[in-house]
């Protein structure tokens, strides 16, 4: 068990296989690494023995993400050399879903997350510089047919631009959820880079008008955010800005593609390098990440 000085449980693993994306969303932060600096990437024997290292120390949940991790053609090789995790996820832009659903959920692959952060097909063009949002759709039936559920759509909310759109994307979801939980929207905070200033909308005026007409409403465990029943359709919301409890109940750590433990994606001054380590360098290694670990927001 990977516990830090300040009490918390490290569950999650969030590693990121590649910096290289086939999208260039306007808003994103790229997992706070440089997305330029794409010449390394683990290879898929250093994911399986880093992977297996923060298992067997404990982690019981893995998130594969990038860049577009689909973009790695040993993506289906990578998920398939993963050890026993109750959960492999996948954080993907969905462009590339539909031809890999099947494959990936035939190796172990639990369930994705999807970004989709609009259903229009010209803002959706806009906020990527180049997508196509009918890839994206089929990708998502792809993944609800090969039961990669429950899937989340994470939807960033940006003023202006897709703000009013959070009851389509709702009705959207809740077509899939007719049988039970398939599909859950994600709204999520956008995390103020420079320049981002103007697209800010702060979530909770969305969240409190669902908030009103919830008939259930779940607190996860997770940065206690909480997830509201709406008919068909189940709403979750993510403001990770200034937001001391997200810090306080923080219990992931990432590696990044080059293969360097981040005990934090707010922070780069503090990677731990764990490629090419001996075995016991490697948990030598991940406990010392552990050990820097802090809150970024205190209150
Ligand atoms: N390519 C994959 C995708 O599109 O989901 C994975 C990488 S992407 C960086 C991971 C997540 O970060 C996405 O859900 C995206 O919406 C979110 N994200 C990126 N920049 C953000 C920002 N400035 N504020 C909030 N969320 C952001």
């Amino acid at each position: 068990m990977l516990i830090d000085r300040y009490g918390r449980r490290i569950t999650n693993l969030r590693i990121a296989i590649t910096n290289r994306c086939n999208l260039r969303c306007i808003y994103c932060h790229h997992e706070g690494v440089d997305f330029r600096d794409f010449n390394e990437e683990m290879s898929v024997r250093e994911i399986e023995r880093i992977s297996k290292a923060f298992f067997d120390l404990g982690i019981k949940k893995i998130k594969i993400t990038g860049g577009e991790p689909l973009l790695r053609k040993d993506i289906v090789e990578i998920i398939n050399s993963m050890p026993p995790f109750k959960e492999i996820s996948i954080t993907t832009n969905g462009t590339l879903l539909a031809k890999l659903a099947d494959e990936l959920k035939e190796v172990g692959l639990s369930r994705v997350n999807i970004s989709l952060d609009t259903l229009n097909e010209h803002k959706y063009r806009w906020i990527t510089r180049n997508g196509d949002v009918k890839k994206v759709i089929d990708g998502v039936e792809a993944a609800y047919n090969a039961d990669l559920t429950p899937i989340k759509l994470n939807v960033v909310v940006l003023n202006g631009v897709n703000n009013d759109e959070i009851d389509k994307m709702l009705e959207f979801v809740s077509k899939y959820n007719k049988h039970g939980v398939k599909v859950i929207l994600q709204v999520i905070e956008l995390l103020k880079l420079p320049g981002l200033e103007d697209y800010y909308f702060d979530i909770s005026e969305i969240e409190k008008k669902y908030a009103a007409i919830a008939k259930d409403v779940f607190v996860r465990v997770m940065h206690r955010r909480k997830q509201y029943v709406v008919d068909e359709g189940i709403i979750e919301f993510v403001k990770p800005l200034d937001n001391t409890e997200f810090c306080a109940n923080c219990n992931r750590i990432r590696v990044t593609p080059d293969g360097k433990i981040k005990p934090c994606l707010l922070r780069n001054d503090n990677l731990v390098d764990a490629k090419g380590l001996k075995d016991d360098e490697l948990v030598k290694a991940i406990k010392k990440a552990v050990l820097l670990r802090e809150p970024y927001f205190r209150s």
